[in-house]
């Protein structure tokens, strides 16, 4: 039976851009090591935004070294980058953005919620490549609702929608470099949630809303609760109807060396992306209509 090891609160709140008002819950600043592969966790909303005509959200920047995974629950995100990919995606659909060798791309609310205004809430994922995948080319999986499989959990525990991994025989919808999963789940009061995970793989539950309890310890709305590599069997009493955000994969062991946008392995890598960007070598965001 895995043993819960400690539970991450939030570091704080902040605005990305003007869209996108966050708690960060990780970050590779603070729990690099135990969290990877995963290397950075914010939260946006819930948050009520009026009807606007604006763009809101956050404009052109640089990423280098990993992956933006973005799912979400209410409103709607739409998305541009210099590698061509592209796309809005509503409640329930993901979008998995590989920017490995480096893309330049903008995040905003999509037009049709910004007009209509109305509750907005995603997680934004930072998902680490191994240092062999890090100079890759840049790509883009639009993973909408339809293509993630909606599993029912035992003992009438809720569902999983599986993002990415495998759950028994269903496979995740989304690639990815290195083992991990990445399941929606939707848990029932007064419940247990009991899951078989791979072997040695940093898992850990992040309570979106709701309420948990693993080994006596309560864990609450946007709380993380880390669990030991050790074991493969997790338990979870369901206190109170939940949505939680199940992240399981193999630890990188790898170093990490990171500077804003770029997560590399070195300094001197850091260095370089920085050189790269202002050389403008991360490609340019091509208008469409
Ligand atoms: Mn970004």
């Amino acid at each position: 039976m895995k043993k819960l090891a400690f539970i991450k609160r939030s570091n704080g709140s902040h605005w990305v851009g003007d869209g996108f008002p966050v708690q960060n819950i990780f970050s590779y600043n603070d729990i690099a090591e135990k969290i990877s592969p995963f290397l950075m966790m914010d939260h946006a909303g819930p948050t009520v935004f009026p009807p606007t005509q604006e763009k809101l959200g956050v404009g052109q920047h640089p990423h280098r070294g990993f992956e933006t995974v973005t799912i979400v629950y209410q409103g709607g995100v739409s998305h541009r980058d210099s590698s061509g990919g592209g796309g809005t995606i509503g409640p329930g659909d993901v979008q998995w953005m590989t920017a490995a060798s480096g893309l330049i791309h903008e995040e905003f609310h999509s037009e049709d919620f910004a007009q209509q205004g109305g509750p907005f809430e995603m997680i934004q994922l930072w998902v680490n490549l191994p240092a062999k995948d890090k100079m890759s080319k840049p790509g883009y999986q639009g993973i909408t609702s339809d293509k993630i499989t909606d599993v029912l959990l035992a003992n009438d525990a809720g569902t999983a929608r599986i993002i990415a991994g495998a759950f028994e025989n269903v496979k995740g919808a989304a690639h990815t470099f290195t083992p991990m999963n990445v399941w929606d789940l939707r848990l029932n009061a007064g419940k247990t949630l009991s899951l078989d995970l791979p072997k040695g793989h940093t898992t850990a539950l992040y309570v979106l809303s709701g309420t948990l309890k693993i080994d006596t310890q309560i864990i609450k709305k946007a709380e993380m609760a880390v669990m030991e590599r050790e074991g493969t069997a997790l338990a979870a009493e369901i206190m109170e109807d939940a949505v939680v955000l199940l992240l399981s994969g193999e630890p990188l062991n790898e170093p990490i060396a990171g500077h804003g946008p770029f997560v590399m392995n070195t300094r001197a890598e850091i260095t370089q992306a920085i050189q790269d960007y202002n050389n403008g070598m991360f490609g340019q965001i091509v208008a469409t209509s």
